[in-house]
């Protein structure tokens, strides 16, 4: 039987917002907007987009930004007793995310490992905050994701895993193709619906819980799978 393996988005997923817009628009000067335009249309890919968005943020405005962030951003609810949930079920469980260590890993303190947490990385060593981007796409993916989602799976799994993905955005499309079940929301639930991927949708981890104790056997899982034709 497959083993199944949870990977699991970050903004708009866990988190209720998208963090580096809420940067963007806390602290950046109006350029931002034309990256984040250019992204959006495709002309400038997300790792292009993204670098040069932090690049307008100076070093010495880390603390700041930091603690912006950590005092409101709002975890969807369900997460911290889910997390715990398939710990006990003994399901590997990651974090996909394209946002940044400083601000991921102090949400997510206490509840993920730092192992099992694959972000980019921001160092604060020059006048401007400068992103490196250690989980960049393989030589499968030429899109410039920056934190490229397929490249991490093709990585962590294996041929007899069963990958769960649970995401909301665009940056979550090519991961969904890869995984056997998507759990999706949002613009992802669209895409999953329009690509005939094989899905179910939530809305808070409370809904997730529940259909994974509902269905608690991954079995289950594959038999829908099979039973809905995916190629
Ligand atoms: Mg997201
Ligand atoms: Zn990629």
């Amino acid at each position: 039987m497959k083993k199944p393996i949870v990977c699991c988005d970050f903004d708009g997923t866990i988190t209720k917002n998208d963090n580096i817009i809420r940067i963007m628009k806390q602290f950046a000067p109006s350029e931002w907007t034309k990256l984040k335009d250019g992204v959006l249309s495709k002309e400038i890919t997300i790792q292009e987009g993204v670098g040069q968005m932090f690049q307008l943020l100076t070093s010495d405005q880390k603390d700041a930004i930091q603690s912006f962030i950590l005092e409101d951003t709002e975890i969807r609810e369900g997460f911290k007793q889910f997390v715990d949930e398939v710990k006990k079920a003994d399901i590997p469980f990651y974090v996909l995310s394209g946002g940044m260590d400083f601000f991921v890993y102090p949400i997510l303190e206490d509840i993920v490992d730092r192992d099992n947490i694959y972000c980019n990385h921001a160092s604060f060593g020059e006048d401007h905050i400068q992103i490196e981007w250690p989980h960049a796409c393989d030589t499968q993916c030429q899109n410039g994701c920056g934190c490229c989602k397929p490249s991490i799976i093709r990585k962590l799994t294996h041929e007899d895993d069963f990958i769960i993905m649970i995401g909301d955005s665009v940056t979550d499309v090519e991961a969904a193709k890869h995984a056997d079940l998507t759990f999706a929301r949002d613009y992802l639930l669209n895409e999953c619906q329009e690509l005939g991927l094989v899905h179910k949708e939530y809305d808070t981890f409370i809904d997730l819980h529940a259909q994974f104790v509902q269905i608690k056997e991954v079995k289950e899982w594959q038999t829908q799978r099979a039973n809905a034709g995916r190629s």
